[in-house]
């Protein structure tokens, strides 16, 4: 079994930003700006918007982060997204999900232009992902196919099974690698909560993507022989023993699957960080279109 090993890989992916972004500052040009949007005191939120803060600062990128109360009004939040629509300054925006129940999270993706939407959730960019055409991907599948092509895993004719059909992560996961693309052309089959007999799927899948949110979900008996298995899921478990009072949980049972795949991804350590390094790749198109380099 070989670790897809997600620090590595994010890394890689951030050291080629960072040399090309380097020779854009040595021009005189200005910095990729990503704009972040937080409404309300939800503890996982938080933590992913200081991270994507973190790590684009540290890649030389400006970053705003916009903390805004719970009691923020659906139309005080539209009204933030238009500013930022039209700032000139502004390459990229994303509005951190769950949104409070009070404010419409479909009318503000809609609001967010789609050439600054560089979590790719605007039906625009769905639209363009379902065509085959160029816009933005939701970070998360992207982060997939990024390690999918490090570690050159060969995909073309392989059967996928994507457990999950989210808008942000199996939908476009499937439809990335059912795609006409290098490590794309797989035959895909995208399993939901109505799948019958899952098992009998997910043991045909040469690549199987677990992004269901049930942690512990996939076990061995579930996976074929020398598979590669891409634990998209990430559940904070309660943990009283350990100082943050919780630890994180994949949708595989890494323990049991790991000596039957010949791949898999750990949580953490994979796929959650490839999501990052895809968020600032999409950033930095973004910027790159906006200044037509
Ligand atoms: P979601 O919106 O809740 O979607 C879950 C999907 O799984 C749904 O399509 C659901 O089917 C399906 N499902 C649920 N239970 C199932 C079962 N027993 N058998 C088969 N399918 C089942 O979740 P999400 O936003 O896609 O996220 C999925 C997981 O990925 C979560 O753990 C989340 O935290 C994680 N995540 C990780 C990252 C990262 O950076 N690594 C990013 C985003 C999300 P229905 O459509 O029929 O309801």
């Amino acid at each position: 079994m070989q670790l897809l090993d997600g620090k590595l890989i994010s890394q890689s992916v951030k050291d080629s930003i960072k040399s090309e972004l380097d020779t854009y500052l040595a021009q005189g040009l200005r910095r990729p700006h990503l704009v972040a949007i937080l409404v309300g005191n939800d503890g996982a939120s938080r933590t992913y918007v200081d991270s994507k803060e973190r790590n684009s600062l540290a890649l030389g990128f400006d970053s705003t982060v916009l903390r805004l109360p719970e009691s923020t009004t659906e139309e005080e939040l539209v009204a933030i997204v238009e500013k930022f629509n039209n700032d000139d300054l502004v390459d990229g925006m994303l509005v951190q999900s769950p949104l409070p129940a009070h404010i419409n999270e479909k009318r503000i993706t809609q609001t967010i232009t789609p050439h600054k939407d560089v979590d790719g959730f605007h039906d625009i960019n769905m639209g363009k992902l379902a065509k085959g055409d160029e816009g933005f991907v939701s970070a998360t599948p992207l982060g997939v196919m990024m390690m999918l092509e490090a570690y050159k895993i060969p995909t073309q004719g392989k059967h996928c099974v994507v457990v999950g059909r989210s808008n942000i992560v199996g939908r476009p996961m499937s439809l990335l690698m059912s795609s006409s693309r290098p490590y794309g052309n797989a035959t895909v089959t995208v399993c939901h909560s109505r799948t019958e007999n899952l098992a009998f799927y997910t043991q045909q899948a040469d690549i199987l993507i677990a992004a269901l949110g049930k942690p512990g979900f996939v076990t061995a008996d579930m996976v074929k022989p020398g598979a590669v298995v891409i634990d998209v899921g990430i559940t904070r478990i309660d943990d009283t023993s350990r100082k943050s009072g919780f630890y994180l949980r994949g949708d595989v049972d890494f323990d049991q699957v790991k000596d039957k795949a010949a791949y898999i991804t750990p949580v953490p350590g994979g796929v959650g960080l490839m999501t990052i390094a895809a968020l600032l790749s999409n950033t930095f198109k973004a910027y790159k279109n906006h200044l037509s380099l």
